[in-house]
């Protein structure tokens, strides 16, 4: 059995409380809210904070909402989210991303702040610290190498999360609180292409909610490809947002793809052939042509190379084809 390294749980009981605990600790310490990705990667001494806060006691961080669209608590469990009557008819690719990550348990623990700022992952890092140690450690921790592209001065590891292309593809914003404040950010400006780095929050920020536009006139999807139906992440994620007149004439389209990068990746080129249009399985071929071209993935998660550049030409077509109904 791998154990747990020793910590420190510091159980906050006000969102402010939380900042002010992490801004004193600083960067030996971390937040942690189901646990469920966290807690694996600290047995492999992916992280080893001295002090972790827990964020499940906040209020400001639990439920979801009506408003202008919806506004969804970052400790909201992935279950919550996904069987949510509202999330499902109004977002219904984000039920679908919710309730496609990993196991029902994992669901019911794991939070969808959690998923939207979950570590990026590579086959030269999601392993045992025995397994890392006999390679030579990697620059993600303990080394200095890539061993995906030796010759990469930044670190390759893919942004796994279900629910963060889906976000992009929404138009969702995020509401961050740190020692500075508080700001709202689009989800897309939370990343960046680099495995270490992804996030781009602020120091000790605590991603406090997701609020999700009003999409009346849209049609949105999501698939994931991964080996096995449960338990595995995305090595592809394919999110989509549609919205048409009611000829059918589509008149704004958002194509995000998810596990192909360090971060989730717009292709507004592919989405910008079906605007304007009524979409056909052609147009849809075609954009799922363009769209597969900017899919870049490399050799470090499950399965090979040429398939998974294959599927995410075959993925975005029955995406597309999902959200538009043809
Ligand atoms: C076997 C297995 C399979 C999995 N399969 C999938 C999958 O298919 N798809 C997928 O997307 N994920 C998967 N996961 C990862 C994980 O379960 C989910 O991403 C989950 O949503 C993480 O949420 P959490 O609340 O447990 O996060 P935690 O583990 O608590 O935290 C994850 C990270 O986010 C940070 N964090 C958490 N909440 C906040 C916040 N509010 N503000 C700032 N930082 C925060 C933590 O500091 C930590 O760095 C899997 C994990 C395991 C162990």
């Amino acid at each position: 059995m791998i154990r747990l390294p020793p910590f420190r749980y510091l159980a906050p009981r006000s969102l402010e409380e939380a900042v002010a605990m992490k801004a004193e600790y600083g960067r030996e310490a971390m937040y942690v809210a189901g646990g469920t990705d966290l807690f694996p990667n600290m047995k492999r001494r992916q992280f080893e904070p001295m002090v972790l806060i827990g964020l499940r006691g906040l209020k400001e961080l639990r439920g979801i909402s009506n408003g202008r669209g919806l506004t969804i608590g970052a400790g909201t469990t992935l279950s919550e989210v996904a069987n949510h009557s509202q999330v499902r008819a109004q977002y219904p690719s984000l039920a679908r991303a919710a309730g496609l990550v990993s196991s029902p348990p994992l669901r019911n623990m794991g939070t969808i702040g959690g998923n939207l700022c979950v570590d990026t992952r590579c086959t030269y890092y999601n392993q045992s610290h025995a397994w890392r140690k006999a390679l030579g450690f990697c620059m993600k921790k303990d080394g200095n190498v890539c061993w995906v592209a030796l010759s990469s001065p930044e670190c390759l590891a893919v942004s796994s999360s279900d629910c963060a292309p889906v976000a992009i593809s929404l138009g969702a914003q995020v509401r961050l609180v740190g020692p500075q404040g508080e700001r709202m950010i689009r989800a897309d400006a939370l990343y960046r292409n680099d495995g270490m780095q992804y996030l781009k929050t602020w120091p000790d920020e605590v991603l406090v909610s997701i609020h999700l536009p009003p999409m009346q006139g849209w049609r949105t999807s999501y698939l994931k490809l991964r080996r096995r139906g449960s338990i595995d992440f995305p090595i592809l994620g394919v999110a989509v947002a549609l919205r048409s007149e009611e000829d059918g004439t589509c008149t704004d389209a958002r194509l995000v793809l998810g596990a192909v990068a360090s971060q989730p990746v717009s292709v507004p080129e592919a989405a910008a052939l079906l605007v304007g249009h009524r979409i056909t399985p052609e147009l849809v071929n075609e954009a799922a042509e363009l769209a597969a071209r900017q899919a870049k993935p490399l050799d470090n998660t499950d399965m090979g190379l040429s398939f998974r550049k294959k599927m995410a030409r075959v993925y975005v077509a029955r995406a597309l084809a999902q959200a538009a109904g043809c």
